[in-house]
């Protein structure tokens, strides 16, 4: 992959030029090449305050998934930000050129912390959980013609949190375009806006909402040891590499957990998962608003009752639902367990393909050991806010979830023949208006 990298009026551009053996790899992978170039708006900052290894690291995370065999960087690096990239991209060889006037990026001495803030209820409940004085970062994609996202929800609580006195940053980018279905080219390319403004804004670390889920695999088939995998070894490294600490407040905490700290916590009310709705108006047709309305229900905080029985008729909900094993199969679980069934009979075949004798409390309580995802510096005051909205978990429940394995539940007979009794029942779903 050839790139390339400008600046003018504030406005970066990156492009991607493929060569011939990405264009066979993208031709095989499930996600396309939407656009081949991106533009992030950083208002009020020069080319010459960038630094060049903050122009690479984005450069590699947009080029991530469409890379063959080789990166050839936009422009000169610091030796050290090449060598240590290196040392985790295995999958292809980055080509560039060391500067012998590029000195590596030092982190700050009085340094502040950056969350990559998406307005949804994961990211809402890190910030609740992390330093007053950290900075709120959110990426903020143009609305194309014919597209279902709207901004407006997250928007509106950037203007809350601007307001309660955070300094809120909010930059434009077109960046998920590069993908084809549009979103994220690689995992944590949403902290882009963060990395290129992270020296601007004295930041020494990133933080990210993702939630015990997605971290240790809870919900997934089994455990996973996350500070010892190749996710946080591979992004954990090359933020590193430009003196930025990964940092996961949440990690130890369920989704479960996050609804309840939004419940409690006075950012709370911001907190709207929903990328397609207005403010204060989820669209209530989309996986997300399923999922968060039924855990919604199962710990009391929401809802106008019949909303879930609705968007159980949309296409994309049961297509989720379809899925095996569900998507945070263990949050849906969860969520059945704790709703009174003999008012909610419609979730019958549903219910039914779940394990719903499974014991699932811990999922309301933070499992400690994640506090080593969070940089040093931090771990204190967020280990003191977690405990102030939520438990930690007793040394059995931190047992069950490092025995996490639902194998054999999904590979027994009646889970399938449920499965299927399911994903068949979705052209009589019956659903009872009231
Ligand atoms: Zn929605």
């Amino acid at each position: 992959m050839l790139t390339s990298a400008s600046m003018d009026n504030g406005v970066l551009s990156i492009n991607l030029e493929p060569e011939k053996e990405d264009v066979e790899h993208i031709k095989g992978s499930k996600i396309g090449l939407g656009s081949e170039k991106a533009k992030i708006i950083l208002e009020g900052v020069n080319k010459e305050n960038i630094h060049p290894d903050l122009i690479a690291l984005s450069t590699i995370l947009i080029c991530h998934p469409f890379v063959s065999s080789r990166i050839k960087l936009p422009c000169e690096v610091s030796e050290f930000f090449l060598e240590t990239c290196r040392s985790v991209t295995t999958k292809y060889t980055l080509e560039g050129n060391v500067g012998s006037s590029i000195e590596a990026i030092k982190p700050p001495i009085r340094g502040r912390p950056g969350l990559a803030f998406s307005g949804g209820a994961d990211s809402t409940a890190a910030l609740s959980v992390m330093p007053s004085n950290t900075v709120p970062i959110f990426m903020n994609r143009p609305i194309k013609k014919g597209s279902k996202y709207n901004s407006e929800a997250a928007l509106n609580s950037c203007n809350f949190l601007k307001e309660v006195g955070y300094d809120m940053i909010v930059v434009d980018s077109d960046l998920e375009y590069v993908r084809d279905p549009v979103g994220f080219p690689s995992d944590i390319a949403h902290s882009i806006p963060a990395i290129l403004l992270s020296q601007h804004l004295g930041l020494d670390s990133i933080a990210f909402g993702t939630v015990l889920e997605s971290a240790f695999g809870i919900g997934h088939e089994k455990y996973i040891d996350y500070p010892k995998g190749a996710h946080y070894r591979f992004f954990g490294t090359l933020l590193s590499a430009v003196g930025l600490q990964m940092s996961l407040p949440i990690a130890g905490i369920s989704e479960v957990g996050t609804s309840i700290i939004n419940e409690v916590s006075d950012l709370g009310i911001i907190a709207q998962s929903c990328i397609r709705g207005g403010v204060g108006k989820p669209c209530r047709y989309c996986w997300k608003c399923f999922r968060k309305e039924l855990l919604g229900m199962a710990i009391g905080s929401t809802l106008s009752v019949p909303a879930v029985g609705k968007i159980m008729h949309s296409p994309e909900v049961q297509k989720k639902l379809s899925d095996f094993p569900i998507s945070h199969e263990n949050v849906v679980t969860f969520s059945i367990r704790n709703i009174d069934f003999e008012e909610h009979r419609y979730l019958g075949f549903l219910r039914n393909r779940l394990d719903i004798g499974k014991d699932l409390e811990f999922l309301r309580n933070w499992y400690s050991p994640s506090i080593k995802v969070v940089p040093d510096k931090y771990a204190d005051s967020i280990r003191k806010s977690i405990i102030r909205y939520i438990e930690p978990m007793s040394s059995s429940q931190e047992e069950q979830v490092v025995c996490w394995d639902m194998v054999p539940f999904l590979e027994s007979k009646s889970t399938k023949d449920s499965h299927f009794a399911l994903t068949s029942s979705w052209q009589d779903f019956y659903w009872e208006e009231n």
